[in-house]
Protein backbone atom coordinates (compact mmCIF):
# COMPACT_ATOMS: atom_id res chain seq x y z
CA UNK A 1 0.00 0.00 0.00
CA UNK A 2 1.23 3.09 -0.68
CA UNK A 3 0.30 7.14 0.23
CA UNK A 4 -0.01 10.50 -1.49
CA UNK A 5 0.02 13.28 0.34
CA UNK A 6 -2.50 16.45 -1.04
CA UNK A 7 -1.42 19.83 -0.89
CA UNK A 8 -3.74 20.54 1.86
CA UNK A 9 -2.00 17.53 4.49
CA UNK A 10 -4.96 15.05 3.87
CA UNK A 11 -4.01 11.86 2.12
CA UNK A 12 -4.87 8.97 0.04
CA UNK A 13 -3.85 5.49 0.33
CA UNK A 14 -3.89 3.52 -2.63
CA UNK A 15 -2.94 -0.25 -3.77
CA UNK A 16 -1.87 -1.00 -7.17
CA UNK A 17 -2.32 -4.05 -9.15
CA UNK A 18 -0.37 -4.20 -12.69
CA UNK A 19 -2.99 -5.88 -15.06
CA UNK A 20 -3.37 -5.91 -18.08
CA UNK A 21 -6.33 -3.06 -18.64
CA UNK A 22 -7.19 -0.80 -21.13
CA UNK A 23 -7.19 2.22 -18.99
CA UNK A 24 -6.47 3.29 -15.45
CA UNK A 25 -9.17 1.43 -13.28
CA UNK A 26 -10.29 2.94 -9.74
CA UNK A 27 -12.22 1.78 -7.18
CA UNK A 28 -12.95 3.45 -3.77
CA UNK A 29 -13.18 -0.08 -1.29
CA UNK A 30 -14.55 -0.30 2.02
CA UNK A 31 -11.56 -0.22 3.93
CA UNK A 32 -10.83 3.60 2.60
CA UNK A 33 -8.47 2.38 -0.02
CA UNK A 34 -8.36 3.23 -3.54
CA UNK A 35 -8.19 -0.25 -5.45
CA UNK A 36 -5.47 0.76 -8.42
CA UNK A 37 -5.22 -1.35 -12.14
CA UNK A 38 -3.30 -0.43 -14.50
CA UNK A 39 -0.96 -1.80 -16.95
CA UNK A 40 2.88 -1.58 -17.03
CA UNK A 41 3.31 1.31 -19.54
CA UNK A 42 1.34 3.36 -16.68
CA UNK A 43 3.80 5.59 -15.02
CA UNK A 44 3.12 5.54 -10.49
CA UNK A 45 3.62 9.34 -11.06
CA UNK A 46 0.64 9.63 -14.25
CA UNK A 47 -1.24 7.74 -10.75
CA UNK A 48 -0.82 9.35 -8.18
CA UNK A 49 -1.35 12.63 -10.31
CA UNK A 50 -4.96 11.60 -11.25
CA UNK A 51 -5.72 10.92 -7.70
CA UNK A 52 -4.73 14.23 -6.38
CA UNK A 53 -6.47 15.40 -8.90
CA UNK A 54 -9.64 13.50 -7.95
CA UNK A 55 -8.94 13.47 -3.93
CA UNK A 56 -12.35 15.31 -3.90
CA UNK A 57 -14.01 12.88 -4.94
CA UNK A 58 -12.28 9.70 -3.55
CA UNK A 59 -12.78 11.09 0.25
CA UNK A 60 -16.26 12.14 -0.71
CA UNK A 61 -16.96 8.39 -1.72
CA UNK A 62 -15.24 7.02 1.56
CA UNK A 63 -17.56 9.18 3.21
CA UNK A 64 -20.86 7.73 2.17
CA UNK A 65 -18.88 4.09 2.41
CA UNK A 66 -18.51 5.17 5.82
CA UNK A 67 -21.88 7.04 6.70
CA UNK A 68 -23.73 3.22 5.05
CA UNK A 69 -21.48 1.25 7.19
CA UNK A 70 -22.54 3.64 10.46
CA UNK A 71 -26.18 3.00 9.76
CA UNK A 72 -26.08 -0.41 9.08
CA UNK A 73 -23.68 -1.02 12.06
CA UNK A 74 -26.28 1.11 14.10
CA UNK A 75 -29.43 -1.39 13.60
CA UNK A 76 -27.22 -4.34 14.76
CA UNK A 77 -27.78 -5.93 18.20
CA UNK A 78 -24.41 -7.04 18.29
CA UNK A 79 -20.71 -5.47 19.26
CA UNK A 80 -17.79 -6.77 17.78
CA UNK A 81 -15.10 -6.65 19.77
CA UNK A 82 -11.26 -8.01 20.10
CA UNK A 83 -12.25 -10.45 17.43
CA UNK A 84 -15.96 -11.78 18.75
CA UNK A 85 -19.24 -10.92 18.46
CA UNK A 86 -21.02 -9.82 21.85
CA UNK A 87 -24.94 -9.87 21.92
CA UNK A 88 -26.58 -6.13 23.14
CA UNK A 89 -28.91 -6.77 25.56
CA UNK A 90 -30.80 -3.67 26.80
CA UNK A 91 -31.85 -3.10 30.58
CA UNK A 92 -34.56 -0.41 31.52
CA UNK A 93 -32.49 1.66 33.85
CA UNK A 94 -31.44 5.28 34.36
CA UNK A 95 -27.94 4.71 34.76
CA UNK A 96 -27.84 5.48 30.87
CA UNK A 97 -24.30 3.31 30.26
CA UNK A 98 -23.24 0.61 28.37
CA UNK A 99 -20.71 -2.37 29.64
CA UNK A 100 -18.84 -5.18 27.81
CA UNK A 101 -18.36 -8.55 30.15
CA UNK A 102 -17.73 -11.49 29.10
CA UNK A 103 -20.31 -12.83 27.42
CA UNK A 104 -22.19 -9.69 26.62
CA UNK A 105 -22.83 -5.85 25.93
CA UNK A 106 -25.18 -4.79 28.52
CA UNK A 107 -26.78 -1.50 27.68
CA UNK A 108 -28.64 0.42 31.17
CA UNK A 109 -30.67 2.77 29.79
CA UNK A 110 -34.64 4.07 29.56
CA UNK A 111 -34.14 5.26 25.65
CA UNK A 112 -35.30 3.41 23.26
CA UNK A 113 -33.69 5.82 19.99
CA UNK A 114 -31.90 2.94 18.19
CA UNK A 115 -29.09 6.07 17.50
CA UNK A 116 -28.60 6.82 21.35
CA UNK A 117 -28.13 3.14 22.11
CA UNK A 118 -26.24 2.77 19.29
CA UNK A 119 -24.01 5.41 20.76
CA UNK A 120 -23.66 4.21 24.46
CA UNK A 121 -22.44 0.96 23.12
CA UNK A 122 -19.95 2.65 20.64
CA UNK A 123 -18.74 4.68 23.83
CA UNK A 124 -18.52 1.34 26.01
CA UNK A 125 -15.85 -0.42 23.32
CA UNK A 126 -14.08 2.77 23.34
CA UNK A 127 -13.58 3.00 27.04
CA UNK A 128 -12.26 -0.66 27.16
CA UNK A 129 -10.31 -0.32 24.13
CA UNK A 130 -8.51 2.86 25.44
CA UNK A 131 -7.40 0.52 28.54
CA UNK A 132 -5.94 -2.09 26.54
CA UNK A 133 -4.33 0.24 23.95
CA UNK A 134 -2.46 1.93 27.66
CA UNK A 135 -1.72 -2.47 28.07
CA UNK A 136 -0.40 -3.09 24.83
CA UNK A 137 1.71 0.11 24.35
CA UNK A 138 3.52 -1.05 27.49
CA UNK A 139 4.10 -4.13 26.42
CA UNK A 140 5.63 -3.39 23.18
CA UNK A 141 8.15 -0.37 25.22
CA UNK A 142 8.83 -3.23 27.99
CA UNK A 143 9.39 -6.07 24.73
CA UNK A 144 11.72 -3.20 23.16
CA UNK A 145 13.82 -2.39 26.23
CA UNK A 146 14.56 -6.08 26.75
CA UNK A 147 15.68 -5.70 23.16
CA UNK A 148 18.43 -3.54 24.49
CA UNK A 149 16.25 -0.45 22.24
CA UNK A 150 15.27 2.56 24.22
CA UNK A 151 11.68 4.02 22.54
CA UNK A 152 11.11 7.81 22.81
CA UNK A 153 8.59 9.08 25.25
CA UNK A 154 5.67 8.74 23.47
CA UNK A 155 1.98 9.78 23.09
CA UNK A 156 -0.72 7.82 21.92
CA UNK A 157 -3.88 8.92 20.60
CA UNK A 158 -7.06 6.94 19.31
CA UNK A 159 -8.82 8.36 16.97
CA UNK A 160 -10.83 7.31 13.75
CA UNK A 161 -8.85 7.58 10.81
CA UNK A 162 -10.48 7.04 7.13
CA UNK A 163 -7.41 5.33 5.53
CA UNK A 164 -5.15 4.11 7.58
CA UNK A 165 -4.81 1.70 11.12
CA UNK A 166 -2.01 3.50 12.62
CA UNK A 167 0.47 6.31 12.25
CA UNK A 168 3.78 7.68 13.48
CA UNK A 169 4.76 11.38 14.18
CA UNK A 170 8.50 10.13 14.97
CA UNK A 171 9.81 13.73 15.20
CA UNK A 172 7.08 14.02 17.80
CA UNK A 173 7.08 11.49 19.26
CA UNK A 174 3.07 10.89 19.00
CA UNK A 175 1.31 7.43 17.89
CA UNK A 176 -2.41 7.09 16.77
CA UNK A 177 -3.88 4.21 16.59
CA UNK A 178 -7.23 3.71 14.58
CA UNK A 179 -10.30 3.34 16.82
CA UNK A 180 -11.56 0.85 14.17
CA UNK A 181 -9.14 -1.77 15.42
CA UNK A 182 -11.28 -2.66 18.41
CA UNK A 183 -13.06 -4.74 16.11
CA UNK A 184 -9.71 -7.13 15.87
CA UNK A 185 -7.73 -9.40 17.70
CA UNK A 186 -5.73 -8.62 20.33
CA UNK A 187 -2.58 -9.56 18.63
CA UNK A 188 -3.89 -7.54 15.40
CA UNK A 189 -3.99 -4.56 17.11
CA UNK A 190 -0.69 -5.23 18.96
CA UNK A 191 1.22 -5.66 14.96
CA UNK A 192 -0.03 -2.10 14.46
CA UNK A 193 1.69 -0.61 17.46
CA UNK A 194 4.51 -2.70 16.88
CA UNK A 195 4.52 -1.45 13.05
CA UNK A 196 4.24 2.24 14.25
CA UNK A 197 6.80 2.02 16.71
CA UNK A 198 9.25 0.59 14.53
CA UNK A 199 8.69 3.76 12.35
CA UNK A 200 11.24 5.52 14.80
CA UNK A 201 13.77 3.28 13.71
CA UNK A 202 13.25 3.22 9.97
CA UNK A 203 10.85 5.91 8.52
CA UNK A 204 10.01 4.30 5.35
CA UNK A 205 8.78 1.09 4.34
CA UNK A 206 11.70 -0.08 3.32
CA UNK A 207 12.94 -3.92 3.20
CA UNK A 208 15.28 -2.79 6.04
CA UNK A 209 11.76 -1.80 7.96
CA UNK A 210 10.01 -5.21 7.80
CA UNK A 211 12.84 -6.75 8.59
CA UNK A 212 13.45 -4.39 11.54
CA UNK A 213 9.47 -5.49 12.19
CA UNK A 214 9.86 -9.21 11.92
CA UNK A 215 12.57 -9.04 14.56
CA UNK A 216 10.47 -7.51 17.17
CA UNK A 217 7.07 -8.82 16.20
CA UNK A 218 7.83 -12.06 14.21
CA UNK A 219 4.37 -12.85 14.03
CA UNK A 220 3.62 -9.54 12.44
CA UNK A 221 2.43 -10.87 9.05
CA UNK A 222 0.11 -13.62 10.84
CA UNK A 223 -1.70 -11.25 12.68
CA UNK A 224 -1.01 -8.32 10.37
CA UNK A 225 -2.80 -10.18 7.61
CA UNK A 226 -6.54 -9.39 8.67
CA UNK A 227 -6.38 -6.16 7.75
CA UNK A 228 -5.67 -6.59 4.19
CA UNK A 229 -8.92 -7.91 3.38
CA UNK A 230 -11.36 -5.78 5.33
ZN1 LIG B 1 4.08 2.45 8.32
Amino acid sequence: MKTVRLPDGREISYELTRKRVKNINFRAREDGIVAVSANSGVSVKQIEDFLVQRADFFLKAFEQIQKRARENNKNARIVRYLGRDYPVRVIENSREIAVIDDNECRVFTKSADEDYIAQLREQAVLTRFAVLCRELDSEVREHLREKGLTPPPTRISIKDMKSRWGSCSYTRGHISINSRLAAFPRETILSVFYHEYAHYWHHDHSNNFYRFLLEIYPDYYAHNSVLKQN
